[in-house]
């Protein structure tokens, strides 16, 4: 074993044996070094990274995410906090010697103060979990990535989904956090009030941090009233470009729309058959929702139907029951294994760009250009109100088959960087898209943000290898 490891391990080893003496009685069920525990923490979703972490820690308090960094930043190990693991950007792969720090034992609920839309929860809680638990209070949580995801990991991601379009992202949902910095110290960040103008914004900072920053123990989140209706309709087109245009144009009308969601015929025809879809044909899709009061919903659905109507959509088919409209809802959400189903043996690769919604259309007609010239299959779905879509490569699961999807995707977020878009509208960084952050945010910015991870993370002891690439460090 190479010098350098031996006294990686040895370190490590320092670490265990503090957190087995000082922390609490229960920690031996805490710690875990068993082979499955360190593989189910080797990998996220997705992607082909892996590599096993020396040991996985299942915190159950702030207190416990706090002795474990203090111990690691004594002894410079690695730590990767770990939320569900349903992350596609290999955000979660551990570098060696590494502990994975599993947050999924925090999910308590703290406080639900339903008359300000307000709540404080843990942060290995799932969405879902909040969503069932808060039921009776006729409030609910709308931030909602396809995944079983925890709300710390979502925040860690700066997730969205569908409903994105109508109620933002987790970066306009979260008010406050608690954060465990790379010492130990524990610190809260912004707080119950919707808006202040006092200080950075340290709220902000954490959000979408992947890991790197700080670990998040406990989240702030904003609440919604649950709308009096729902409504959900879908409508096919002949053509992508008329369905693409109507999404566009309900945005630039203002229609308040809960959710506009696009799937083209490869995707369709996926989900037909994964989602037993019935009464559909393949061909372009758009997935409505439509919430409110119900004069209200009857004036949103009116001025979408004459935009449907006036790009030659070909008429709405209503989800009238709630099942029927959270069977539609799920295979949205199911589209990912829909495409990996089409060849269980192969690999799907996620693409994530964003583009000003008005150049939706030109960006798409470019990358069937290039799935065309690539000889893959790459359904392609979106969550077109917000100009961001993925398509899914379907490649065989061998070193050249990554490589040919890796290429493709390249040339799909250079086609987005070109039109003044982003390489991830809501997957992250990882280590899948370190190669474009330069091109996006340029030099400058770059070297601010490696500041800003010296100054919070001088051992580089969190995530390290994600989010940043290696390059010059502004000094001031
Ligand atoms: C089928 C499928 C559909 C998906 N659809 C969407 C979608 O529509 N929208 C979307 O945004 N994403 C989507 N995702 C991606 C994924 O669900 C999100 O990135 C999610 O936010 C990750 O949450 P997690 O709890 O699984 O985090 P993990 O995967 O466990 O971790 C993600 C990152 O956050 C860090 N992290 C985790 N917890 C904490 C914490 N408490 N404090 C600090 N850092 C932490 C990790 O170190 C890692 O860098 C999808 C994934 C799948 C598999």
């Amino acid at each position: 074993m190479p010098e350098n490891a031996a006294s990686a391990a040895e370190r490590l080893h320092a670490v265990l044996t503090t957190l087995r003496t000082t922390l609490r009685t229960t920690l031996d069920t805490q710690i875990s070094t068993a082979p499955s525990v360190r593989e189910e923490h080797s990998h996220g979703e997705a992607m082909n990274a892996s590599c096993l972490p020396a040991a996985v820690v299942f915190a159950e308090s702030t207190e416990d995410v706090s002795a474990v960094l203090r111990a690691c930043h004594a002894q410079r190990v690695p730590v990767v906090a770990f939320g569900a693991g349903t992350s596609v950007e290999g955000h979660v792969v551990p570098p060696e010697h590494a502990i994975s720090l599993d947050l999924s034992r925090m999910t308590g609920i703290l406080a639900v103060n339903a008359e300000d839309l307000d709540c404080r929860v843990q942060a290995g809680l799932t969405r879902q979990s909040l969503n069932a638990q808060i039921r009776d209070t006729g409030l609910f949580f709308p931030v909602d990535p396809g995944g079983e995801a925890t709300l710390g990991g979502m925040c860690a991601t700066r997730a969205s989904g569908t409903a994105a379009v109508r109620y933002g992202t987790m970066k306009e949902n979260v008010l406050g956090l608690t954060v465990v910095l790379a010492t130990g110290e524990i610190i809260q960040t912004g707080g119950r009030v919707r808006k202040s103008s006092t200080g950075y914004d340290l709220t902000s900072l954490f959000v979408g941090s992947e890991g790197t920053l700080g670990i998040i123990t406990e989240v702030q989140l904003k609440l919604h009233g649950r709308p009096e209706i729902l409504s959900a309709a879908v409508c096919q087109f002949e053509n992508l470009h008329d369905a693409v245009q109507t999404a566009m144009e309900i945005i630039q009308c203002g229609i308040p729309i809960n959710r506009v969601e696009l799937m083209d015929p490869v995707q369709m025809q996926a989900s037909i058959q994964f989602s037993k879809l019935e009464g559909y044909r393949p061909l372009t899709t758009l997935f409505f929702e439509f919430a409110g009061a119900p004069a209200a919903v009857q004036e949103q659905v009116n001025a979408t139907e004459a935009l449907v109507e006036a790009n030659n959509g070909l008429g709405f088919a209503w989800a009238e029951s709630a099942e029927d409209r959270s069977r539609l809802w799920k295979a949205r959400h199911d589209a990912f294994w829909a495409a990996k189903a089409l060849d269980p043996q192969a690999r799907v690769i996620s693409t994530d760009c964003i583009v000003p919604i008005s150049r939706l259309g030109t960006l798409i007609d470019g990358v069937y250009e290039d799935i065309k010239a690539s000889g893959l299959r790459a359904p392609l779905l979106g969550h077109v109100g917000d100009g961001n879509f993925h398509t899914l490569i379907i490649t065989e699961d061998t070193p050249e088959g990554h490589a040919q999807a890796w290429e493709l995707d390249k040339k799909i977020v250079a086609r987005a960087l070109a039109l003044e878009g982003s390489c991830s509208g809501e997957h992250g960084v990882g280590m899948g898209k370190l190669d474009f952050l330069e091109t996006e945010h340029g030099a400058g910015a770059l070297s601010v943000m490696r500041a800003l991870k010296n100054t919070m993370d001088p051992h580089h002891i969190l995530n390290p290898g994600k989010l940043l690439p290696t390059g010059p460090v502004y000094q001031g």
